[in-house]
């Protein structure tokens, strides 16, 4: 993989951070854009701004065209039917929309939500609320010391009376990639329906939605170098027949009267309201990009960064490295004996390198492992060696200095 060519195409690689070079390992919250996204997203606004799915003139019919060929190719990307996505703001918002317009009609009080220990409050919080309104209970599947879902204990926790499976394909703090298939059979086998929170696994691997037979599937723009504020719901035709609308108004429905209304078919039904235009076309230019770099060269490039950057952590027996799972993403979190996370990334940050620290919004993962925080580095295409050696004598001071 050409390393350098990507990282030219990176614009906020070319700063400088408190006098340093940045050094960006932070990209499971947020990857940084390629030029062309910013481009295409600066030329709508230029040149293309008007409103979709309004007719009536040239730049309008154009946005629009835009806008849907962006769906089909989100239906290439994932490999699901066009009319089987939704826009969204993004894998939270996809996750509550599943919760509210799914669970809150297919849920019973007595029925159970099944999600994995190492799952983000986003994959969550929802659930327990869902749960709270219908007089359902969360079933939590425990992981192994590896940080994998243990699939003994998984298949305990999956009854009759599981409704909805929501696991994340990819944990953002362990960086373990799940097995998918075997538990998605399982899952189908009690009658119940897979979410998939593909957040962090979308730039890590294929997604198979149809031949997985996956029900749900969401996933953020942000973190596959798109634009914030956009994201997909991914949902299989038979269920968004029996969803109901998240929210309600204009664009979403098909006939308004003061005594009632009928809404739209498949996705437009989940689309009120105007859209973020920009962020779909955005999102395009995104899985353009991405889709340009054979995905074996991504996973080789960031797993042999990830390897070095782990076993140069481990000479030091104070380092604890969360999650050894044999499928691993670019994505490390650790914590360092004696040491508070915070003070080790803010010296980080003093030399211009961003890595993030915390609970990572996986508070039940922390009581897990007994840790009040991790500091995680997460690497991308973009990241080097050369930054990894930085970043190795930088947190050797660090540690020194704090230790
Ligand atoms: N799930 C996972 C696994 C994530 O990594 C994230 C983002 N950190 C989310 C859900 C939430 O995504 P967003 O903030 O883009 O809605």
């Amino acid at each position: 993989m050409n390393v350098e060519g990507i990282r030219s195409q990176f614009p906020a690689l070319r700063q400088k951070v408190h006098g340093h070079d940045l050094i960006y390992f932070d990209s499971a919250a947020t990857t940084l854009k390629p030029q062309s996204v910013v481009d295409r997203i600066t030329h709508f606004y230029a040149y293309e701004s008007a409103n979709v799915h309004r007719g009536a003139h040239f730049l309008s019919d154009q946005a629009t065209v835009h806008f849907e060929n962006t769906r089909k190719q989100v239906a290439d990307f994932i490999q699901c039917d066009v009319d089987e996505v939704i826009f969204t703001k993004g894998t939270t918002e996809s996750i509550n929309m599943i919760a509210a317009s799914y669970g809150e009609v297919v849920v019973q009080a007595g029925d159970e939500i099944l999600i994995a220990e190492f799952e983000h409050h986003g994959n969550i919080i929802p659930w327990q609320v869902l749960c709270e309104k219908k007089g359902a209970s969360l079933k939590v599947a425990p992981i192994n010391d590896l940080g994998e879902i243990d699939l003994n204990l998984f298949l305990q926790k999956l009854t009759s009376k599981t409704k909805i499976v929501s696991l994340s394909g990819c944990s953002n703090v362990l960086g373990t990639i799940t097995d998918l298939k075997p538990l998605i059979q399982a899952v189908h086998s009690v009658g119940a329906v897979i979410v998939v929170d593909a957040a962090q696994l979308v730039s890590q691997d294929t997604v198979y939605f149809k031949d997985h037979g996956i029900d749900f599937l969401v996933f953020s723009g942000h973190k596959i170098f798109g634009p914030t504020g956009i994201g997909v719901l991914a949902a299989k035709k038979e269920h968004l027949a029996l969803m109901k609308p998240y929210q309600t108004g204009g664009s979403m429905i098909k006939e308004v009267t003061f005594a009632r209304t009928t809404y739209q078919d498949g996705p437009m039904k989940f689309e009120a309201g105007t859209p973020h235009i920009e962020g779909v076309i955005g999102l395009g230019a995104a899985l353009k990009f991405f889709q340009q770099i054979p995905i074996l060269e991504i996973q080789n490039h960031e797993r042999s960064l990830r390897q070095r950057l782990e076993s140069d952590l481990k000479q030091n027996p104070a380092v604890q490295i969360f999650g050894e799972s044999k499928n691993k993403a670019p994505i490390t979190s650790f914590a360092v004996k004696g040491i508070h996370h915070t003070d080790l990334a803010s010296i980080l940050d003093q030399q211009g390198i961003a890595v993030r620290s915390g609970h990572l919004c996986t508070q039940p993962l922390l009581a897990r492992y007994k840790t009040t925080g991790f500091l995680r580095v997460s690497l991308s295409i973009y990241n080097n060696l050369d930054e990894l050696e930085k970043f190795n004598s930088a947190l050797k001071k660090a540690i020194q200095m704090l230790g």
